[in-house]
C-alpha cells in the first residue's frame, strides 16, 4: 500500500518535472535533439528452460530453472489462478528469463505445445502480469469404430487403432460402468465411438470424447454421452446416459497412503475431556506433514480454522454426502474448489483440541447424518437433474447431429469412391459378356 502509494507520488513528481523542463527547452529542441541522441539501454537477457521430471512438483521445478524459494512462491501465486497445478505432468516445459543482474524478469510454463502460461514483471507495478500465449489449434472430429476380433480386448484394439492410453482407459471406464467384459464381451461386438481432437500442427494436444457405443449380443447396447458443464473443473463434467445417468466409477480411496484407525466410530471415553462422548468419525494415524487426500471428488464447502476442529476441510460429493477432515496442519484448498478423486487438500497435524498429530476423518449421509466413514464404499452416482439435464440433453443433440453429419460425409465418400470401381466392374463385365446374366 505505501509502496504503490509512493509509486504514485513519484510518477506525478516526474511527469510535472517533465512537463515543466518540455516548456522551457521549447525553443532549443532542435539541437537538443542532434546533440543527446536517445541511445536505448541493451539490455543482455538470458534464458534457462528445462521440464517437469517424475515425482516434481511445479515448486521443485522451478529450482531446476534457478528459481530461488521465495521466487517460486511468488511465481506460483501470479500462475495460481490460471494454471491447475493438479494437472503438471512429467514433461511439462519451464522458462526462466534473466536480465544481466540475474534477475528473472519472466517465466513461462507450457503444458501442451499450443498453450504458453507467461508472467513477466511488470517495471512499472512491480508485480508480474500473467498472460496466455496462444498458438493456432483447430478441433477436429472423426468417428472410430470397430468389431472385436478373436483374442484381442478393446482395450488393445483402441491402442492398436493409434489412441492415446489416457483416451482408450477413459473409453474403457465408461463402458465398464455398463458392461461386464470378462463375461458377456464377445468376438463380433461392435463398437463406436465419437472423438473431438485439438490439433497444432497434426500433433492431438487434447481429445474430447463425445460419444461412446457398444453393442453385443450377451453384453446389450450400451451409449454415453459427452456432458460439459458451464463451471470449470466441475465433476460434473462427464460421460452419461441419454437420461442423465452418469457414468462415473466412483469407489471411494481412502484419505491417507496407509490405514491405522488409532481410534474408532462411536461411543467412547474422549482422550482430552476424559468424558463419554459420541465420536462421529475415525481418527487415523498419521505423521505431522504427510499428504491428506480427498477420498472422492467434490466441491469443497468448509475450509476453516476453529478451536477444536483446529483446521478443517469438508468436501460435498455427487451424492449429496460430505466428506470431513480435522485437525489438518495446512489446508490446501479453499472454499468453492472442486477437487478430484484422490487430491491433496492438506497435510496432516495437530491443530485444535487434540493430543497429537493425526487426522479425523468423518462422514455425514446426504441426509446429513452422521456414519461410519469406513462403512461408506461408493459414491452414488444419481441423474442430472433440472438445469443440468437440459443442458446435457442439448449437448446430446448436438453430439448426434454431428456423428450424423460424419456418417453421411463418410458415406458420400464411399460412394464417390465406389463409382469407379462400379465402371471398372462394368468394364470388367463387358469384357467378360457376363453382364447381364447375373
Ligand atoms: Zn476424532
Amino acid at each position: 500500500m505505501l509502496n504503490s502509494n509512493m509509486f504514485k507520488l513519484l510518477t506525478l513528481i516526474s511527469l510535472i518535472l517533465l512537463s515543466a523542463s518540455c516548456e522551457r527547452s521549447e525553443a532549443k529542441r532542435v539541437s537538443s535533439f542532434t546533440t543527446q541522441p536517445i541511445i536505448p539501454v541493451k539490455e543482455v537477457y538470458k534464458a534457462k528452460v528445462g521440464q517437469v521430471k517424475r515425482g516434481q512438483g511445479l515448486y521443485q521445478a522451478l529450482k531446476s530453472v534457478s528459481i530461488d524459494n521465495s521466487m517460486a512462491l511468488t511465481i506460483i501465486n501470479a500462475l495460481r489462478d490460471e494454471v491447475e497445478f493438479s494437472k503438471l505432468k512429467v514433461g511439462d516445459k519451464l522458462e526462466a528469463v534473466f536480465n544481466q543482474n540475474k534477475e528473472l524478469v519472466e517465466f513461462s510454463l507450457a503444458q501442451n505445445p499450443a498453450e504458453k502460461h507467461v508472467v513477466r514483471l511488470n517495471r512499472n507495478t512491480g508485480k508480474w502480469d500473467y498472460h496466455l500465449r496462444e498458438e493456432e489449434t483447430h478441433w477436429n472430429a472423426r468417428i472410430l469404430e470397430g468389431e472385436l476380433r478373436s483374442g484381442s480386448t478393446l482395450i488393445e484394439d483402441l491402442l492398436a487403432r493409434g489412441l492415446a492410453p489416457s483416451v482408450a482407459n477413459e473409453i474403457i471406464n465408461v463402458l465398464l460402468c455398463k458392461v461386464n467384459f470378462r463375461m458377456n464381451a464377445r468376438m463380433g461386438d461392435r463398437y463406436k465411438v465419437l472423438l473431438n481432437e485439438r490439433k497444432h500442427n497434426e500433433e492431438t494436444i487434447q481429445t474430447k470424447i463425445l460419444y461412446t457405443s457398444y453393442s453385443g449380443e450377451r453384453a446389450g447396447t450400451h451409449e454415453a454421452f459427452f456432458y460439459e458443464d458451464e463451471e470449470k473443473s466441475s465433476t460434473y463434467t462427464a460421460h452419461y446416459t441419454e437420461r442423465g445417468q452418469a457414468l462415473i466409477r466412483s469407489g471411494l480411496r481412502y484419505p491417507l497412503s496407509s490405514l491405522h484407525v488409532r481410534s474408532g466410530y462411536g461411543w467412547r471415553r474422549h482422550p482430552v475431556t476424559g468424558r463419554r462422548a459420541m465420536h462421529r468419525g475415525v481418527d487415523l494415524r498419521g505423521r505431522r506433514g504427510r499428504p491428506v487426500h480427498a477420498v472422492a471428488a467434490g466441491k469443497v464447502i468448509l475450509s476453516t480454522y476453529n478451536k477444536y476442529a483446529g483446521n478443517k476441510v469438508a468436501i460435498r460429493h455427487r451424492d449429496g454426502s460430505t466428506s470431513y477432515y480435522l485437525h489438518l496442519n495446512k489446508r490446501g484448498v479453499n472454499k468453492g474448489d472442486w477437487v478430484r478423486t484422490y487430491q491433496v487438500i492438506g497435510t496432516v497435524g495437530s491443530t485444535g483440541r487434540v493430543t497429537g498429530p493425526h487426522l479425523h476423518f468423518g462422514f455425514k449421509k446426504p441426509n446429513g447424518r452422521w456414519m461410519n466413514p469406513l462403512s461408506k464404499r461408493m459414491i452414488a452416482t444419481p441423474r442430472l437433474t433440472g438445469k443440468r439435464f437440459l443442458k446435457l440433453k442439448e449437448q446430446i443433440a448436438q453430439t448426434k447431429a454431428l456423428l450424423i453429419d460424419l456418417e453421411v460425409s463418410k458415406k458420400a465418400k464411399y460412394i464417390l469412391a465406389d463409382i469407379p470401381n462400379i465402371e471398372k466392374d462394368i468394364e470388367k463385365a463387358r469384357e467378360n459378356k457376363y453382364l447381364f446374366s447375373l
